[in-house]
Parts: structure tokens; sequence; C-alpha cells
């Protein structure tokens, strides 16, 4: 296969599973400290660790060019890196011919003021991270966030046009009481819900297994106040989809311990250092930035292909008072 031949194939990881979609972190920082997150004084990544926004726009763009259709950008916040909209507006050049979608998960505590430049930069649909709309309850769980700043970024984001769907993570005795308000809440407003069950990745200040509420009983309550049917439409993502009350909200489940979902996986993940996981749940890694630096786009694309072929089956989360997270990154390195 030619050097050209090979740029184009599309990216075939060891298990068939085809690869479409890419989540860049920007930056691992935040301002915001999420009690399932990160732990209150965090050791982010020293600065000169960081790629450039031209180094994850020229990997991105080696993944758009082997067939990926969607990139997320996420983080840590990527709404607190500095010029993140010169990334936004590159890559949303390509949405419409090589990207059916450029989205973004945001905790919403700037979007009042970027909202509509990322509706210019060609961005339709933004996730945003909502785990309680009680202002005292969401600021235990950010430790400091005002939620009044969040649900007015959301209504920015509507005001300028963008979808929301709101991200709540399930913690048992904090907001499993507010899930079904929250499901009711996005019906009125029009917004789709995502609700998350806590993942053991990097340590935080707390022992995830006592707040860890299983979805399986959360959809149970649910199903008691809610007609929730099942919508078949999959998405080669982690979450399962149901219709709420025969309208257009749409609910969905990720359940990462309580029903596997890696066989259907196909994306991988570029962090704000430029290094490729193909697996949330593993510390396998490889540095791209360092191919790109030392041997340009050709060593780019030959790290990338050796990456696929070695993506993991499944991820090995377990959480129990003896485990360890099953891995030390936080998600705000790899890129919820
Ligand atoms: N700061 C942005 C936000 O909060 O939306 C983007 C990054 S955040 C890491 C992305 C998503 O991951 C959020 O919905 C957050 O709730 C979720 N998340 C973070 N840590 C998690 C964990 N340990 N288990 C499950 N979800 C987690
Ligand atoms: Fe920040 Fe998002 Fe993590 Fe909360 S979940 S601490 S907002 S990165």
């Amino acid at each position: 296969m030619t050097q050209n031949d090979s740029a184009a194939a599309p990216l075939i990881d060891g298990f068939g599973r085809t690869i479409r979609y890419l989540r860049v972190s920007v930056t691992d920082r935040c301002d915001l400290r999420c009690r399932y997150c990160m732990a209150e004084e965090m050791t982010f990544l020293p600065r000169a660790s960081i790629a450039t926004l031209e180094e994850l726009a020229i990997i991105a763009e080696r993944f758009v060019a082997r067939g990926v259709r969607k990139i997320r950008l996420s983080g840590g916040e990527p709404l607190v890196r500095r010029d993140v909209m010169q990334l936004v507006q590159r890559l949303g050049r390509h949405v419409g011919d090589t990207l059916d979608e450029l989205t973004m998960t945001t905790n919403g505590t700037r979007l009042r003021e970027h909202a509509p430049a990322l509706r210019d930069a060609g961005i339709r649909r933004l996730n945003v991270s909502l785990d309680s709309r009680d202002p005292a309850l969401f600021r235990h769980v950010t430790r400091h966030g005002d939620v009044a700043q969040v649900l007015d970024g959301i209504a920015a984001a509507r005001d300028a046009g963008l979808a929301v769907k709101v991200n709540m993570v399930a913690l048992k005795g904090l907001n499993e009481d507010e899930i079904a308000t929250m499901l009711g809440w996005c019906v009125a407003e029009g917004h789709d819900l995502t609700l998350i069950e806590t993942m053991p990745l990097g340590a935080v200040d707390e022992d995830r297994t006592d707040r860890f509420l299983p979805l399986t009983v959360v959809k149970e309550r649910l199903d008691a106040r809610f007609s929730l049917f099942h919508d078949a439409a999959q998405t080669g993502g982690p979450a399962r989809y149901w219709r709420v009350d025969g309208g257009p909200t749409r609910l969905g489940l990720i359940s990462p311990l309580t029903q596997n979902f890696c066989d259907g996986c196909n994306r991988v993940r570029l962090t704000t250092e430029g290094r490729l996981y193909t697996c949330l749940g593993h510390d396998d890694h490889r540095d791209l930035r360092a191919a790109l630096r030392d041997g340009g786009v050709p060593a780019l694309d030959a790290m990338i292909e050796d990456a696929l072929a070695t993506k993991p089956r499944r991820h090995d989360f377990r959480i129990g008072r003896d485990e360890a997270p099953a891995v030390a990154r936080h998600m705000s390195v790899t890129g919820g």
C-alpha cells in the first residue's frame, strides 16, 4: 500500500471496528472541581507539555482524512483554554464536507460569552454538564460552581440556535432524587438528557463506591414516572436511548459498569498533550505529537495505524471498596 493509499483508507482496529469518532481534550484544566471528576487540589499538566492548537488541529485533520466523521472537543473545560475558538473555527471548516459534526462537551460556565461564536464556527449541538439545578447541591457537587451561570449559559446556547443535551452523572445520596425532575425539566425545555454512571478514572478525594448509583435502578424509577420507549437508533456510542412520553426528548443512559458497550466502540481520544488513547479504560497510548514533531505527517500516519492495531477489546471498569481506579488518568485528561 502506498503512502497515499494508506492515508485514505478507513481506520479499522484489530477487532474489525471502524473508527469514525475522535474526542479531543483541549485542556485538562477546569474552573470547577466536580467531586467525582477531580480532587480539590489538582496537579495539572505542565504547560510545556501541552500541544499547540496548531498541532492538535493537524492531528485531528489526519483522523478526518482517515474517515473520522465526528469530532467532540472536551476537557477539562474546553472553553477555559485561551484561543480555543481558533481550533473550533479551523475544524468547523470541515463540517458539511469531510466532517458530519463538530461538537463540544462543556460545563456551560462560559457559554454566554462563547455560544454565538460556536454556532458561527459550525457547531450545532452541545453537551452541557448539569448534575443539579439546585444551587446548594450544584455548589456542593462542583465545590464552588454557580448553577445560575450554567443555566444562563444553556439559555444563551439556545438563543444562539444550538441544541443542548444535558449530561448528568447519577450520584447516590446526592442528586438521585432530582433525576426525575431533571428529566421533566429537559422535556419542558426541549433538551435531551444523558445519565452517566460514575466511572473509576483517577483518584479523587472521596470513595466513588459511596456515590455509585446503577442506572438499572434509575431506569426502573423513571419507568414509574414516564413512558419510555426504546429508541433503536445506534450512534456507535456508549449510550442507549429512550424516547420520553412520545415526544422528541431522548433519554440516554451510559452504563459502563452495569452494561458494557465496547463491542460497538467507534472512537478514540486525543489528549491535550497530543497523546492518543484508543480506550478510556486503559493506559496504553501513543505520543502522536512526538511523531509529528520528529517525522512529520508520514510518521504521524504510521503511528495512528500502529495504535489502532492494538486498541483493546474492552474496558475493565469495576467499582468496589477494594478497587483502585481503573486508570490513574482523570476523565479531564482523556476528554469525557
Ligand atoms: N468540563 C466539561 C463538562 O463537565 O462537561 C467537559 C469535560 S467532563 C470530563 C465530560 C463529562 O465527563 C461530564 O459530563 C462529566 O460529568 C463526566 N465525568 C467526569 N468524570 C467522570 C467520572 N469519573 N465518571 C463519569 N463521568 C464523569
Ligand atoms: Fe470540570 Fe467537567 Fe470535570 Fe466538572 S466534570 S471538574 S466541569 S472537567
